[in-house]
């Protein structure tokens, strides 16, 4: 069996981002497996700009950012097996690689989980009615338009407001389509702000908050949908439905990180994120098992995702050269009053860190605290807080050094 110093799981941008930086800080056996033809991830069907404002100082659009990546990627001659799937993924780091040319089992001294997230469909959100051609998920009639040059239908409702749907909302206009409204069942969207603006608004296409669809209807392609109004409790409020008639029907109701290899390999996820716990190292439960990217959280930016991997790479060269902090006891990091979720999830108090949360719903004028117990060890106004915005806020050693908790929460 062939020992490798890293292998990274995935060549979407946390991927394609870690592997670089890996090589530049002086680590030589680095493998990036992907299991498509092409690397990139999800960015090769986002041909819309906006990607690379963070890491590029200018708005590029995905493949433009991912050509960036591999411009360095093949410089640096980092060894790359794509087409190839990681199969299965046990708790040694061994794995099992599929790919055109057979199986093999190799296993890793560390290995970076790069997996990117999927998308929910039609049977994860229990949509009733029948079941006929013409509804897709958001990222598949993405795929389809942008790559396989497919129009997806003409008369389009789409289901929720997440912003691969707003943003496949503007690209149908774009294509001739009509796009007759966007339902969310919130009572805010849960996309991103400018989103909204520049994807729905500059179109005049409406969006009906605290509205779902209640049926399908249709034989062989759908022919309509009937939608309800949702009371403060969700609850559908009768002799509000409203049927419209569409041949197209797009869900964008959230994305799951793909983690059937981390819970193979004993990775402990966490219940709201769907993504691995992890430490201040972005290390799993797991020594020597790291997580980057949208396998962790959601990003709501590529730019970010690639900025986990960078991170990443850097802990893990730290874990080969046996480097890292020895810690005898982790404080559990607390998501408290307006916070959904907080990453880190454990500290050791010996490195900085830089929280990344959400919160749990949109508001104004607050202020983010990070405490330890009535001590407040970090305080930061903020004008504008959304659940579709990943927020942060830096703490170093110092400030937590003699904490015994640590809470992030909004007041
Ligand atoms: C459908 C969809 C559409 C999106 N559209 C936009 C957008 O328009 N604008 C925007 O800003 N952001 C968008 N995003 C978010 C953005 O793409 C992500 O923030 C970013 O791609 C995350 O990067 P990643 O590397 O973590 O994951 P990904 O880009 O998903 O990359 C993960 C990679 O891992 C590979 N992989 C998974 N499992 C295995 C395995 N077992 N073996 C080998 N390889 C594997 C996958 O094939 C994939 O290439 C979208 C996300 C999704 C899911």
């Amino acid at each position: 069996m062939t020992e490798r110093d890293v292998v990274i799981i995935g060549a979407g941008p946390a991927g394609l981002a870690c592997a670089t930086k890996l090589k530049e800080i002086g680590i030589n056996d680095v493998l990036l497996i992907e299991r498509e033809r092409k690397l990139g991830g999800i960015l090769n069907q986002c041909i819309h700009d906006g990607f690379g404002l963070h890491n590029f100082k200018e708005t590029l659009t995905g493949p433009e950012y991912i050509e960036r990546y591999l411009e360095k990627l093949y410089k640096l001659d980092v060894e790359i097996l794509s087409d190839t799937m990681v199969v299965n993924l046990f708790p040694d780091k061994s794995m099992i690689l599929s790919g055109p040319w057979g199986r093999e089992k190799i296993r890793a001294k560390a290995v970076v989980l790069a997996m990117g997230c999927r998308e929910r469909t039609a049977g994860a959100i229990w949509l009733a009615g029948t079941r006929p051609a013409g509804i897709y998920t958001a990222g598949v009639a993405q795929r389809l338009m942008n790559i396989d040059n497919y129009m997806v239908g003409n008369e389009v409702v789409i289901l929720g407001s997440g912003d691969v749907g707003l943003i496949m909302a503007r690209r149908l206009v774009l294509e001739g389509a009509r796009v007759l409204m966007v339902l969310e069942k919130l009572p805010y969207s849960s996309g991103l702000p400018r989103n909204i603006v520049q994807c729905l608004e500059d179109y005049d296409i409406p969006l009906y908050l605290k509205t779902t669809v209640k049926k399908v209807y249709g034989k062989r392609r759908i022919e309509g949908v009937e939608y309800v109004r949702l009371d403060d409790e969700g609850k559908p409020i009768p002799g509000s439905e409203k049927f419209v008639k569409c041949d197209t029907l797009l869900l964008s109701v959230g994305l799951i990180p793909e983690n059937e290899l981390s819970r193979e390999a004993g990775v402990a996820l966490h219940p709201v994120t769907g993504g691995p716990i992890v430490n201040d190292t972005y290390q799993t439960n797991i020594e020597g098992i790291f997580a980057a990217g949208n396998v962790l959280h959601v990003h709501d930016l590529a730019d970010m995702a690639s900025m986990e991997g960078e991170l990443v790479a850097e802990f893990a060269k730290k874990y080969l050269e046996g480097n890292l902090p020895k810690v005898d006891s982790w404080i559990d990091v607390k998501a408290g009053a307006g916070v959904r979720y907080v990453l880190p999830h454990k500290v050791s108090r010996k490195i900085d860190v830089n929280f990344l949360f959400r919160v749990s719903e949109p508001s104004r004028n607050r202020y983010i605290i990070v405490r330890d117990g009535n001590r407040i060890i970090k305080r930061r106004r903020v004008i504008n807080l959304h659940p579709a915005v990943m927020e942060n806020i830096r703490v170093k050693a110092d400030e937590m050094k003699d904490a015994s908790s640590l809470e992030v929460m909004v007041e």
